[in-house]
């Protein structure tokens, strides 16, 4: 695929946006400043793109403030409206909005448009839930009383996105906000801005006002203390690390913002003896190496019985050989490149620590003899939970596989991190499922299957995976305040 006539291409179709978008007019930096975005599987610059501060973005609470004021007195049935027309034009423009994904983030083509088939899910379900904010009538314990409980949005929010999903962590947030009637400033992540642009300019044409949607970034820590320190801003919605996570809740007390946060996972995979090892295989494949091991959700340890671990080895590392690594365009391609150098340092010193603590290399276990940031598929036996691998989130295409004996050590070493966002179990054992899956401290729980994510099912983490859950009836709740009304002197005579 040549680059430079796809960046032409997208650039006539005037979705490829290159300035930021502050109430409703594409913006530069007020001093001028850019930074580059990269393909990461050819190192090339795709375009220059502002690089915002502090300054921008409380114009762009500013104006997001001054949308709220209008959005969110329209009726829900007309937002609703706007917002299954966005669903509408993200569906229309897939293709190019995959095409984007691909150049900016690095994952295979096919991938990248099923994340714009699962992205606009969020926006079409929000369409319809818009219309179901329903509030409640209390019965009053005295006869001259009516007691009604109002949702209302909460207002502006700040939402703060990382680089694997460019667009569903967008969607999935911006979603449910309008659908409340908030209004939002996007701060998407500076790897991949340029799905975000692309987003916002459907958003526009979709008849969604200008100010409802903003989307600035470069300076990432100045544009955070920005929305933390304003009073206008009274949510922030974060998917991103553990770490930044923490700084982002801590900075929130300062106004008592409401706060959602996905953060890192650790999820373990576990297979048992009595698993459907095709099943099994099949499942553990999806969860670890969908967009190259980069979700939160993908699989980090894969816990396996020793009655079934060698069987399971042999064919898991099968699976994982006919995987084929390259650019993204290219067909056939099911593994990209990972997003930039750091991540493929940071894969090499995980796979460096557990080789010198006695796990053995099974299969990869280097960088990809194409170069840039490709990594080799790997699996790698006789993991240790005490590992860095087993500690920390990979990030990357690499499979450890650790070993038990029983059902309750399986748990014990599941649960045994701070971090608690999705878990698997293969097994089919009907009593197992259920005992196991209530026993794991995690939000998700996939049972006999490696992709869980959907629009319609609550997403979220417990422990220090995160706060607050996302699509669903549920993530609406996460953007509307609760408000008592008692109506007095309601005597009837
Ligand atoms: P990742 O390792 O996935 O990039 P980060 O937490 O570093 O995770 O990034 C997720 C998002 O948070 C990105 O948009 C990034 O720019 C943003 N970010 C990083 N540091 C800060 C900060 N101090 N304040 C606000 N946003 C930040």
């Amino acid at each position: 695929m040549d680059t430079q006539n796809l960046v032409a291409r997208l650039n006539s179709s005037g979705l490829l946006r290159s300035q930021c978008l502050i109430g409703g007019k594409w913006t530069e930096a007020y001093d001028g400043k850019t930074i580059p975005v990269h393909n990461p599987a050819t190192g090339d610059v795709l375009v220059n793109v502002p690089c915002m501060g502090g300054q921008e973005t409380n114009d762009a609470i500013s104006v997001a403030y001054e949308a709220f004021l209008s959005w969110s007195k329209l009726t829900a049935a007309e937002r609703s409206k706007r917002l299954r027309k966005w669903y509408d034009l993200l569906m229309a423009n897939k293709e190019e909005l995959g095409q984007i994904i691909t150049l900016e983030q690095g994952k295979p083509l096919k991938e990248a448009i099923g994340e714009v088939n699962y992205g606009a899910a969020f926006i079409e379900f929000s369409a319809e839930e818009a219309k179901r904010i329903y509030g409640d009538i209390i019965p009053s314990p005295l006869a001259d009383r009516r007691l009604l409980v109002l949702k209302q949005p909460v207002g502006v929010v700040g939402a703060i996105t990382p680089w694997n999903f460019p667009l569903a962590m967008i969607t999935r947030k911006v979603g449910p906000a309008l659908a409340c009637g908030c209004t939002v400033v996007i701060k998407p992540s500076e790897l991949t801005p340029l799905t975000a642009l692309a987003a916002a300019e459907l958003a526009l044409q979709a008849g969604i006002p200008p100010g409802a949607v903003n989307v600035v970034f470069g300076n990432a820590p100045e544009i955070g203390d920005a929305l933390l320190a304003s009073r206008q801003v009274r949510k922030i919605t974060f998917t991103g690390s553990t770490a930044v996570g923490k700084k982002l809740m801590a900075g929130a007390a300062q106004t008592v913002k409401k706060v959602s946060l996905e953060l890192g996972g650790n999820a373990p995979c576990i297979i048992f003896d009595d698993a459907d090892l095709e099943v099994a295989v099949r499942g553990a494949l999806g969860t670890k190496f969908r967009n190259s091991g980069q979700t939160c959700v993908c699989a980090n340890r894969i816990l396996v019985q020793e009655g079934i671990y060698e069987k399971f080895a042999i064919a898991f590392s099968q699976a994982v050989q006919s995987m084929q690594v390259g650019e993204g365009f290219t067909e056939g391609v099911v593994q990209g490149p990972l997003i930039n150098e750091a991540a493929v340092q940071k894969v090499e010193s995980f796979v460096k620590d557990a080789v010198s603590k006695g796990a053995k290399v099974l299969l990869g276990g280097k960088r990809h003899s194409l170069g840039m940031t490709f990594y080799e598929p790997t699996v790698i036996g006789d993991i240790k939970n005490e590992m860095l691998i087993a500690r920390n989130e990979v990030f990357g295409p690499v499979a450890p596989l650790l070993r038990f004996k029983t059902e309750e050590e399986a748990i014990r070493i599941a649960n045994d991190t701070d971090a608690g966002l999705a878990a698997y179990v293969f097994t089919e054992n009907v009593q197992r499922m259920w005992r196991v899956s209530e026993a794991l401290e995690y939000g998700l729980v996939g049972v006999n299957e490696g992709l869980v994510s959907t629009e319609v099912a609550p997403f979220g983490g417990v422990k220090e995976s995160g706060l607050g859950r996302e699509g669903s009836k549920y993530g609406m709740d996460e953007f509307l305040e609760m408000k008592y009304v008692c109506l007095g002197n309601m005597s009837s005579s």
